[in-house]
């Protein structure tokens, strides 16, 4: 049982890295507001494995972000 669990951290961390470095690169972008949980540094790395508490923008602020 803990050698499944360490796995499941072993995952967990590698999809973290992988998404933060695929979002460093510009090929991901969080869409949540700048005061969310994940914009703090430190939890950012888990930004993308954890996708749940996060304070999305609304779709109107969304637009004019991507335009920029
Ligand atoms: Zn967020």
């Amino acid at each position: 049982m803990r050698h499944a669990l360490a796995a499941f951290v072993g995952v967990l961390l590698f999809f973290a890295v992988v998404t933060r470095v695929a979002e460093a690169a510009g090929l991901r972008r969080c869409g949540c507001a700048p005061d969310c949980w994940c914009r703090r540094p430190g939890l950012n790395l888990f930004r993308w494995v954890i996708p749940v508490g996060h304070s999305p923008v609304d779709p109107d602020e969304k637009a004019a972000r991507a335009a920029v």
